[in-house]
């Protein structure tokens, strides 16, 4: 009986169990429908709110200012700083919309599917910050729009949606390593945008922008014909905007088309278009645009000779990026003048723009935009240093219009012409940074084998005595099949920190293939180098590592015989195998 009742008792406890999960299932699923639901209907409400803006401008800018103070709901404020973010692109302000864009992201982060309602703030806040030369935060916020598109499950926006996103992130990637002067990466982007087929859609959204970012493109790498053309694709796509809205926002890129004409000495188009420009940004009162155009009028009247013009435009130029604290083209356009004063033989005025031009290096230099930029250089990848170090390189012999880049090696410039020491040791230490990078193996941290044989090379061609080691880790395969990779890499690691803080400064060490390393004893024989290799193989022998592993190696040691790098190496590298058969962890020279 009471065995009955026990299992009865268990027949319901079981079945109440059963239907709380399937309850907790079936809430699940549908909390993740309307979830997907709220998030597609919310970003139709901004996209409303945005629509209202572009119907009513005039009344826009108050009403939502009006609203944003009051509202308490993040979702509603971020929906409302993306009225005005709206607003401000009509205006032409990048600094408000970056502003206001920061703020609607932000607003955005704090609710659910908040990183969906963010993407278009994202791609006008990368946009704004590439404008107006905050390139390193531009990348940041192009790379958080690369994790949105890439990042799995993304049932809420569609595929056009997708395309549409990842178009604008090969723009601005192509415009950012354009302006880098990473030539190789520009041109992968460039070529994806160009295969990118444009829908009418696409054209509709995207299409101006695809357009600026190849005229960029074209302009750094100094190819004018294609940077008429593409300016000319993006004046033409304005103007076909504007012909839908009844607004005038096409001579706001006129000013690309007249410096390509200028460039191309095309002087009677240029100098309409140039017009054209200065009285588009006059008319929306766009202080940014108007210094563009002065710089551009400079160059003009440059380059037709009227000189007098040439300077009056280069002052108002420099005067004006000064106001605006847009220290970049303020370098720029008085590097620029400084070029122009030479030509034209005008000595008087050339050191005051000198000390004016090294006041400005130096804010540039110690102004966390370009340090950053520098890092990001640095982080980003292997291929990637090894470009920006051959282009600091290379940069310092040309002139091209190349503003982050261009930064550090006008600095470079302006320390060889100024004679300042200091700033070329500056340029110095960015430059070792980066070639330190590049040479250093990621994983081990130690050199990488082709610098480390550089540097062997170095030594053979000056003649120095050194004995030559190879080093395989014992049995690592097994160590990788037991406990895995990751914790094959923490013992690897470990093996190269100990080899390369127990050797001289003189030696060198290098990570010569997957779990083998090569050292180059300088100044020792074989029997020194066998004496201080058995040293570390016992150290190491000792170490004790997680799950109780032990690790070792064994070794091959040559004396260098004055012969080939090649031909060391190979004698070592028997030397090693006699290790191997005579039962590992053991260092054998001859
Ligand atoms: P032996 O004592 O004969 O050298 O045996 P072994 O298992 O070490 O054999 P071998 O040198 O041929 O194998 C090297 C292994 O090292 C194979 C590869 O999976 C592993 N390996 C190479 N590079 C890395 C790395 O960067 N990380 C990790 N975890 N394993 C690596
Ligand atoms: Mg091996
Ligand atoms: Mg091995």
């Amino acid at each position: 009986m009471s065995n009955l009742r026990g299992r009865k008792k268990s027949i319901i406890v079981i079945s109440i169990l059963i239907i709380v999960i399937l309850k907790v299932l079936v809430a699940r699923n549908f909390k993740g429908e309307v979830n997907s639901e709220v998030i597609k209907n919310n970003l139709k409400i901004r996209i409303n709110e945005c629509k209202f803006v572009y119907e009513n401008m005039e009344e826009s800018e108050e009403k939502y200012k009006k609203l944003l103070e009051t509202e308490e709901e993040s979702f509603k404020k971020g929906v409302y700083s993306s009225a005005l973010v709206q607003f401000y692109i009509m205006k032409n302000d990048d600094e408000k919309i970056i502003k206001y864009g920061k703020e609607a992201v932000e607003n955005y982060n704090k609710v659910k599917g908040g990183e969906y309602y963010s993407i278009e703030e994202k791609e006008n806040l990368a946009w704004a910050l590439f404008k107006t030369g905050k390139y390193s935060e531009s990348l940041q916020k192009t790379s958080e729009l690369i994790q949105i598109i890439t990042s799995s499950g993304n049932e809420i926006l569609t595929t056009d949606e997708l395309k549409d996103t990842e178009a604008f992130v090969y723009s601005m990637l192509l415009c950012i390593y354009s302006k880098l002067g990473i030539f190789d990466k520009a041109e992968l982007y460039y070529n994806k945008l160009c295969e990118i087929e444009l829908t009418p859609q696409l054209q509709a959204s995207k299409g101006d922008k695809i357009a600026m970012s190849k005229t960029i493109y074209a302009e750094e790498i100094s190819d004018l014909d294609l940077m008429k053309k593409y300016a000319e694709e993006c004046y033409e796509i304005r103007l076909m905007y504007d012909k839908e809205k009844g607004n005038k926002s096409a001579d706001s890129v006129i000013l690309n088309l007249a410096i390509a004409n200028v460039k191309l000495g095309e002087f009677e188009v240029a100098i309409k278009q140039i017009k054209k420009s200065e009285e588009f940004f006059i008319s929306v009162g766009d202080s940014d645009g108007i210094s563009n155009t002065y710089f551009v009028y400079a160059q003009y009247y440059a380059k037709v000779n009227q000189n007098e013009l040439a300077i009056e435009y280069y002052k108002k130029t420099i005067n004006l990026y000064n106001e605006l604290e847009d220290y970049y083209n303020l370098q720029l356009s008085v590097y620029e003048f400084i070029k122009f004063l030479k030509e034209n033989d005008k000595k008087e005025d050339i050191n005051k723009y000198y000390e004016i031009f090294y006041d400005i290096s130096k804010k540039i230099s110690e102004s966390k935009d370009i340090n950053e930029l520098l890092s990001q250089i640095i982080n980003k990848n292997y291929e990637l240093n090894n470009n920006a170090l051959e282009l600091l390189e290379n940069e310092s012999k040309s002139d091209k219009r190349n503003i982050i880049i261009g930064g550090i090696v006008i600095i470079v410039l302006s320390a060889m012409v100024i004679r300042m020491d200091f700033l070329i040791k500056k340029k110095d230490e960015s430059e070792k940074i980066l070639e330190k990078v590049a040479n250093t193996d990621y994983l081990t941290e130690i050199n990488t084998r082709a610098y480390g044989e550089k540097l062997i090379l170095d030594e053979i061609n000056k003649n120095n005595k050194f004995s030559m080691a190879i080093i395989d880790i014992d049995n690592f395969k097994n160590i990788n099949d037991s406990y895995g990779h990751i914790f094959g890499d923490v013992i690897l690691k470990k093996i190269a920190k100990k080899l390369k803080e127990s050797i001289d400064s003189k030696d060198i060490i290098a990570r010569f293939g997957g779990e083998e390393f090569i050292i180059a004893f300088v100044g020792k024989d074989k029997d020194e180098a066998k004496e201080i290799l058995d040293e570390i193989r016992i150290d190491v022998n000792n170490i004790i590592f997680e799950h109780n592993v032990k690790a070792s190696f064994s070794a091959g040691i040559e004396e260098w015989d004055k012969t080939s790098f090649d031909l060391v190496i190979k004698k070592a590298d028997e030397l090693l195998y006699k290790a191997k058969r005579e039962g590992k962890n053991k260092v054998v020279n001859r």
